[in-house]
């Protein structure tokens, strides 16, 4: 039938692309793509995400939607994510020295990686003092589903995080099955609201009341706001007007190769 035909389509390519991202990291087929993160009352931009690319020989640039669930799915994603911590840091080394010191830059970090048992947190520890990087340059995103497991080990990975200073952020806030108690249970930096509230934001609508509602329970708790996927000037007034903290978007820029991210910063 078409069904079972389509499904091994998918199974082929899931395969094939496995098999692909196993020689990926050592052929230097990924690299990072960085968006500015910007702070919505003064327009500057000391914070940036990294968003890892894979540029496949045959294919082309495969995205991270497609990819990321396999390496997690094939435990790749440890070394996957061990390289975009230190390509991250390496970069943000360099562009503290060019732009300042207050510059942080934000990666993310798949739950995977939290529940496996290897000690990869203390070499990213090593490896920041070998850079001479302060922790508090890097900010960790992770998702709610993590927090919601609450297991010892991973309490005791993201408390490591803090007393290395490193900050963290609940990347695609109000999606999954938040739990307010887990923003105070945790120490949570930064809450990202997801782009499925912005996208639709209007004056009167819900979604504006739903993310006035997280900005004014987030700063009652001390944690800043960042709001993803603004594209529209209207939607980034909106989102001023609810006391958001940050934005992230298209509005102000695509997430661009290193070259054209200092070539942005230069202009702006
Ligand atoms: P995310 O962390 O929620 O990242 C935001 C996504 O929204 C990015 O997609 C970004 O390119 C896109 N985006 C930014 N601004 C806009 C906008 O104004 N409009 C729209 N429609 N989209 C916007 P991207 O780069 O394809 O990444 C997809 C997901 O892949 C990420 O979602 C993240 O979950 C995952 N990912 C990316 N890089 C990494 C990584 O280094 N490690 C891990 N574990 N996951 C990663
Ligand atoms: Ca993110
Ligand atoms: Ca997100
Ligand atoms: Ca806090």
């Amino acid at each position: 039938s078409y069904y079972t035909q389509a499904m091994q389509l998918v199974a082929q390519n899931r395969m094939s692309l496995s098999n692909d991202l196993h020689h990926a990291l050592a052929e230097k087929q990924f690299w990072l793509a960085y968006q500015p993160i910007v702070e919505l009352e003064t327009g500057s931009i000391h914070k940036i995400e990294a968003l890892i690319r894979w540029q496949h020989p045959k294919r082309g640039v495969v995205s991270p939607a497609e990819f990321i669930p396999i390496a997690e799915q094939t435990g790749m994603i440890t070394k996957i994510g061990d390289w975009v911590f230190r390509q991250a840091a390496q970069q943000v080394k360099q562009w503290q020295h060019l732009y300042g010191k207050d510059i942080q830059i934000s990666i993310n970090k798949s739950p995977v990686q939290f529940r496996s048992d290897d000690n990869v947190h203390s070499t990213w520890f090593e490896y920041l003092k070998e850079l001479d990087l302060p922790g508090s340059s890097i900010v960790v995103e992770i998702t709610e589903g993590l927090l919601m497991e609450a297991k010892d080990g991973i309490v005791n990975k993201l408390l490591a995080f803090r007393d290395n200073g490193i900050q963290v952020a609940l990347d695609d806030f109000g999606t999954g099955y938040s739990s307010l108690s887990y923003l105070k249970k945790f120490d949570i930096d930064y809450i990202k609201i997801d782009q499925s509230f912005v996208r639709n934001l209007a004056p009167d609508s819900s979604d504006l009341a739903l993310c006035e509602a997280m900005v004014m329970m987030a700063h009652k708790l001390g944690i800043k706001v960042i709001a993803e996927g603004v594209e529209t000037q209207e939607q980034c007034d909106l989102l001023i007007a609810a006391g958001c903290d940050y934005g992230q978007g298209y509005l102000f820029s695509k997430p661009l190769s290193s070259q054209d991210f200092e070539s942005f910063l230069n202009r702006s």
